[in-house]
């Protein structure tokens, strides 16, 4: 709604009178108060309402992602399967044993679960993965050394840099090999009684090639202390059972969880919101007496999540092994074929159908293409698209806005379409 114009002999109303006359935004009285005391302070009291208004537009609420990265952080990574069941509203059996009537473990449901997904002997939960990192090397290398080679020493983005999270998890870094190439006998040559563990970080949102070597699990696994495994992206076994069709070309090359302890891992460490498709979480899987010290740590009661993730992390956690790819939104879209997205794009009846390039994202399969489809319209309409309710986030290429359907909900297509029709006309 635009501001009233000022009346041209009105006196400045007060901070109260006019948060009154802002009650149809629907914000709780206090929001509203700031908002016209914000406007008086700026001189500007007819201000209040489109402050109002977007104080209301800048709460967390849901959006269109027509953007065509599937993971998108800033869009809050992986979209949630359902509604969790599992005791998300009401009192839940989070930690109560329900047959023998006595305390229980909050590991007993979702990591349970995850744990058989990956083919782990057990498996732990904590709030995302760099909690996940940090807290494998508190509790099985605090005051002691862990290898990890210079080709490893990533920084994921938002601060987490390896050689920092060392530091604060009170780890000393032994750097071995060079930044493209690092060799077996470098891990060998650095292991002493001092060494508690040896780390591998996949390289998660970048690719190096050329002159390269890397030493793989299967053969760090031969030189003595447990090796942990920051997976990252959380693919949680790389023959994606859970696909009809079988792993997509463009996961060429991502680490899995199960393949990573099948072939000697101690620990793999991953995200829940990235190839996995579940809520924000990080699991810690592998070998049960590792995985113990972890849950025995300090830490890892200040890591731990809520039941409303756990809900979440269950719902995903069953969906896999009962191979329902079809039940995981990430899975649904990533493996939609691009015929039925040129056809739901034709449906939309706006703009002209055009074929895109749409990606992972999250940090998980750098550089790899996911073919796909949408609609493009003249014009610069991005802001306009962010606007609408629910708001629409769109590309703008060469002077065209895009709207690729890979990442949008089939439910939401007429939302677009109205969005895209009210910019063209
Ligand atoms: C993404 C990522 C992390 C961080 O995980 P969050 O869930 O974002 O905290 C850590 N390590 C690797 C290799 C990653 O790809």
């Amino acid at each position: 709604m635009p501001d009233s114009p000022r009346p041209p002999s009105a006196r400045p109303p007060s901070v109260d009178a006019l948060a009154r006359e802002l009650r149809d935004v629907g914000l709780p009285h206090p929001l509203l108060v700031d908002a016209a005391r914000a406007a008086i302070a700026a001189g500007d009291p007819w201000s209040a309402r489109s402050r109002a208004e977007a104080t209301a537009a800048a709460l967390l609420g849901p959006v269109v992602n027509a953007t065509g990265v599937i993971l998108h952080t800033n869009l809050g990574r992986a979209p949630l399967p359902v509604l969790p069941s599992g005791g998300a509203r009401r009192y839940s059996n989070l930690e109560f044993d329900l047959v023998g009537g006595k305390r229980a473990s909050r590991s007993d449901h979702a990591a349970r679960l995850l744990a058989l997904a990956v083919g782990a002997e057990a498996a732990l939960v904590v709030n995302n993965g760099a909690a996940a990192l940090m807290l494998v090397l508190a509790a099985l290398a605090r005051g002691r050394s862990v290898v990890v080679s210079r080709g490893e020493l990533v920084e994921i983005g938002g601060g987490f840099r390896v050689p920092e999270v060392m530091v604060q998890s009170g780890c000393a870094l032994v750097e071995v090999g060079t930044t493209n190439r690092t060799r077996l006998g470098d891990y060998r040559a650095a292991v002493d009684e001092q060494v508690a563990l040896l780390l591998k970080v996949h390289q998660s949102n970048y690719r190096m090639v050329g002159f390269t070597e890397e030493v793989g699990v299967a053969a760090l696994s031969t030189v003595g202390p447990p090796v942990v495994a920051d997976i990252g992206s959380g693919l949680l076994d790389a023959a994606t059972p859970w696909l009809a069709g079988g792993p997509p070309a463009w996961l060429a090359g991502e680490p899995a969880a199960r393949q990573t302890l099948a072939a000697g891992a101690g620990l793999v460490t991953f995200s829940g919101d990235k190839l996995m498709g579940g809520p924000q979480a990080g699991i810690i899987a592998g070998r049960r007496e590792l995985v113990a010290l972890c849950a025995r740590h300090p830490l890892n009661r200040a890591l731990r999540p809520g039941g409303l993730v756990l809900a979440a992390l269950q719902e995903t956690a069953l969906a896999y092994l009962r191979r329902d790819g079809d039940a995981i939104p990430f899975w649904r879209m990533a493996a939609a074929p691009v015929d039925g997205l040129r056809a739901r794009a034709e449906a939309l009846g706006v703009g002209k159908v055009v074929d895109t390039v749409a990606v992972a994202g999250g940090g998980s399969v750098p550089g790899q293409e996911v073919p796909s489809a949408g609609v493009a319209v003249d014009g610069d309409h991005a802001a306009r698209l962010r606007a609408f309710s629910p708001p629409i986030v769109a590309r703008v290429h060469e002077g065209l806005t895009v709207c690729d359907l890979r990442t949008v909900d089939p439910a939401d297509d007429p939302v677009v379409a109205e969005a895209l029709a009210a910019c063209t006309s």
